[in-house]
């Protein structure tokens, strides 16, 4: 997903453009890991100084919604990232230091032995955490 991406897919599902929502997605762009809302809204301070975390995390969900963003909680926070260029169904290895993550391929779904026959499945979540290169160097160095 690239930034004119997103701004498409707003324009299309009838979102007004906002200089905000836009800048929202940059810093999204320009940081291939995941934000939480605070940090986008530090980010945005200097040029939004009277924007509330309520409004930035409506927008962010509303990102998530329309597939601009994926979201995932660290820590017992949500955070936010830029859609994979990945297409569809994917999963992700995280540095839960510094949320950098990158696509995976397959699905272990397609591994699971039967599910129970009376459960209708609607979904499910897989993430795999750890610890990227950059951030294991500066931890064992
Ligand atoms: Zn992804
Ligand atoms: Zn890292
Ligand atoms: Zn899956």
């Amino acid at each position: 997903m690239t930034v004119e991406e997103a701004l498409q897919i707003l324009k299309e599902r009838g979102y007004k453009y906002t200089g905000k929502r836009e800048e929202m997605i940059r810093i999204c762009a320009q940081e291939k890991r995941y934000l939480s809302a605070k940090e986008i809204m530090e980010q945005m301070q200097a040029e939004y100084p009277n924007l509330s975390f309520d409004t930035v995390y409506r927008n962010l969900s509303t990102f998530v919604e329309l597939g601009i963003l994926e979201e995932t909680e660290l820590d017992g926070e949500g955070k936010f990232r830029l859609a994979c260029s990945a297409n569809g169904h994917h999963h992700h290895v995280i540095c839960t230091v510094c949320g950098k993550s990158s696509s995976l391929p397959g699905c272990p779904m397609t591994e699971l032995p039967d599910l129970p026959d009376d459960f209708h499945v609607t979904g499910h979540k897989f993430e795999v955490y750890g610890t990227c290169k950059d951030c294991y160097e500066a931890a064992h160095s």
